[in-house]
């Protein structure tokens, strides 16, 4: 039998006859990147391909790279090799990769999610023979809520926190989550302030043409006073800081998948928890997978054992593959899974406070919250 197109490596998703790498977290010569977050794009590969909407973003996180930019659907091709960039809807400028020779095609979906949330350029499916899917949600406890819903709750917490005369922080990773939020708010209430490595982010968007609603970065000479008078827009990194705790009293509000699961807010000692998330539920999974019409599923990140499982049981022939994917921006993670080993090195990325003190990304919710949902 001929070799497959792809394989997984010890630096990332390898394409021998292209010659190039997808999302690799060790330094090669070509690396093709599905979006900017951290896991997925690393410093020190020569050359880099993606999305021109991450173009900005990646220049910001990863300094001085040599990058080419393509539109979805615009192909290239490597040594015979035809790479085309499809929408992913994960954060703005994330792509699915489909890679085709001869017939053989494969999709690699990086992060994904199926629901529009009017910030990020749809999911679309793509017809291919083999996927390789995350499954961070994988789980059948996994649902979301149609957006409108939880804006709506956002929208009131906010106003209610307001007539109390107590600031409202919401919290966000900064690439995607903080972009969603701030185009949902209901900026009749007030205006939004944001944190520098959110407003940096935003910056960068900006300069790739972006629009986004307007936001004021708060420096040391903004007055408390105004800043009182709307939201404040952080990372996770900075809750619990001294810098947050300047705007004392404040309700916090923590946007992320994880809040789904019992004794998530508590951990987060957050004031609210909303169910948001950048990556497909379960029903956006299984639609996703349908949708390819693929023979062979990969399982990159989240729940691969029993979701790979579960997939070989109604007839997909999957299997679980390693990666370093899944230690998203801070949050976005399980610390109980079996990707996530506390020996990786972190990746590059905001995962700073402003302060420069660590961030607290070792208070996701635990596995004792799994007990009820297995
Ligand atoms: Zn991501
Ligand atoms: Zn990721």
């Amino acid at each position: 039998m001929a070799k497959p197109l792809l394989e997984f490596t010890d630096r990332g998703i390898y394409c021998e006859q292209g010659r190039f790498y997808i999302d690799p977290w060790k330094p090669v010569d070509d690396a093709v990147i599905t979006h900017a977050h951290a896991d997925h794009a690393y410093v020190g590969h020569k050359r880099y391909l993606a999305h021109h909407l991450s173009k900005e973003v990646l220049y910001y996180r990863l300094g001085e790279i040599s990058l080419q930019t393509v539109e979805y659907g615009e192909t290239v091709m490597k040594n015979g090799v035809e790479i085309c960039l499809f929408p992913a809807g994960h954060v703005i400028g994330s792509a699915q990769i489909r890679i085709s020779y001869k017939g053989e095609v494969w999709v690699v979906s990086g992060d994904y999610k199926t629901q529009e949330d009017g910030v990020s350029t749809p999911f679309e499916p793509v017809a291919c023979q083999h996927f390789i899917s995350e499954c961070t949600f994988g789980m059948p406890v996994y649902q979301w809520k149609e957006q409108a819903q939880i804006f709506n709750d956002i929208n009131s917490w906010w106003y209610s926190n307001q007539q109390q005369g107590l600031l409202t922080v919401i919290s966000g990773y900064s690439l995607g989550k903080a972009q969603r939020i701030l185009q949902n708010l209901d900026l009749s209430i007030g205006p939004v302030f944001t944190h520098g490595v959110i407003e940096n982010t935003n910056e960068a968007l900006r300069r790739n043409g972006v629009v986004l609603n307007p936001t004021t970065r708060i420096t040391a000479d903004t007055p408390k006073d105004e800043v009182r008078k709307g939201i404040i827009l952080a990372p996770p990194s900075a809750i619990g800081t001294p810098w947050i705790r300047k705007f004392a009293p404040f309700s916090f509000g923590y946007c992320s998948g994880w809040m789904a699961l019992r004794g998530a807010k508590r951990r987060r000692a957050a004031d609210r928890g909303f169910v948001l998330s950048d990556h497909a539920d379960w029903d956006g999974l299984m639609s996703a997978i349908d949708a390819t019409g693929c023979e062979k599923v990969y399982l990159t990140h989240g729940y691969t054992a029993s979701f790979t499982r579960y997939l070989n049981e109604i007839g997909f022939d999957a299997r679980e593959v390693h990666t370093l994917y899944g230690e998203e921006e801070e949050e976005e993670t399980h610390p109980n899974l079996p990707n996530n080993t506390p020996s990786k090195s972190p990746p590059k990325g905001e995962t700073l406070t402003e302060n420069g003190k660590p961030s607290d990304r070792q208070v996701s919710p635990l596995g004792e919250d799994l007990g009820g949902v297995k």
